[in-house]
């Protein structure tokens, strides 16, 4: 399987799984499993759950317009509850 693991919070690229484990646990960078991305990703990447504003990138994503996108970040500009059940905290991620 030629995949190359790429760290996505330095970009680095490892051809090898165990090279790439290797490379996070020395240096400490973590990939986010959140829903946002159908991938590890890094966390507070745009559509991660991490990022505040990922309601709205995701509802631009899924077609919402312009108007729309504005009206739901706004929402979260206003709305910052971070006793909300909707959201998990940022450690809640497994990774
Ligand atoms: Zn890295
Ligand atoms: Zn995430």
């Amino acid at each position: 399987m030629a995949f190359l693991f790429r760290c996505p919070e330095c970009r680095t690229r490892r051809r090898d799984h165990g090279l790439f484990t290797q490379h996070l646990r020395e240096t400490g960078h973590r990939l986010c499993r959140c829903g946002g991305y159908h991938f590890e990703h890094r966390p507070g990447s745009p559509f991660c759950v991490a990022n505040p504003m990922s309601p709205a990138l995701l509802a631009s994503r899924y077609g919402a317009s312009d108007e729309e996108v504005a009206d739901i970040a706004l929402e979260l500009s206003l709305a910052p509850t971070p006793s909300s059940t909707k959201r998990r905290p940022v450690a809640a991620c497994p990774f």
